[in-house]
């Protein structure tokens, strides 16, 4: 396995269809990215110690181990976002992978524009504080979200979020009693543009943050939502 000789960001592509493999790597290498192609779940753990990628994009439907497992094995020790690929109208997949650590879903078949869109989002991680800088520790009720160390707490015990999960928790922290839309929590906390059925994934990325969070995420008291129009830290005392 060649390493890049650019600091080009590595995407690791898991896909056992070669067909599809090959396109997403071209497409990838067409960007500007350099990319590595596992079609087995074990070769793509093993290449993620080896090739240290700033992205996943991982099949669902993979032989012997599927993506939820490999997404499993690779939020164990790694943190790097994970862009899943399920099969169309699969709604139990996507739950199932935000379960199991993936930041973003996109069904098959999909465009090759909107791939590279939510390839650049979720790399776009926001630059977090200039060393030395004290970032303020934000906290409502036993909630407690380190900025710069993105560790969260609740009643003192550390709270293990995604990439995405602190984010939103942090974009609505910061906020408190702003009602923000879904489309404007996909702009500022995605980096995209409101496409198709996205808005359901700031409902997911809410319920794995409700489910985390709150004590009793069906009545939830620091994610509120108005109902079709989006959510809300609750507001300070
Ligand atoms: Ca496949």
């Amino acid at each position: 396995m060649a390493q890049p000789v650019q600091e080009a960001p590595t995407v690791l592509i898991v896909e056992d269809e070669r067909r599809i493999a090959d396109i997403l790597r071209m497409s990838l290498c067409r960007a500007g990215f350099a990319a590595e192609v596992a079609v087995a779940g074990g070769e793509a753990v093993a290449l993620m110690r080896a090739c240290r990628p700033a992205l996943v994009i991982l099949d669902v439907m993979l032989p012997q181990m599927d993506g939820f497992a490999v997404a499993e094995a690779m939020r164990a020790h790694s943190d790097v976002p994970i862009l899943m690929l399920t099969a169309k109208g699969a709604e139990e997949d996507k739950l199932r992978g935000f379960e199991v650590g993936a930041d973003d879903y996109l069904t098959k078949p999909f465009s090759m524009a909107e791939l590279l869109a939510r390839v650049r989002a979720l790399l776009r991680r926001r630059p977090l504080a200039p060393a030395g800088e004290a970032v303020p520790v934000l906290r409502a009720g036993d909630i407690e979200i380190e900025p710069q160390s993105r560790a969260a707490r609740k009643a003192g015990q550390p709270v293990d979020l995604s990439l995405r999960e602190f984010d939103l928790l942090l974009y609505l922290m910061s906020r408190p009693g702003q009602l923000i839309s879904r489309e404007r929590l996909l702009t500022d906390v995605w980096g995209y543009e409101y496409f198709g059925d996205s808005a359901r994934t700031v409902d997911v990325t809410v319920w794995r943050l409700r489910n985390k969070i709150e004590d009793n995420p069906r009545e939830p008291v620091y994610i509120l939502s108005r109902r079709g129009v989006g959510y809300f830290f609750r507001p300070q005392e």
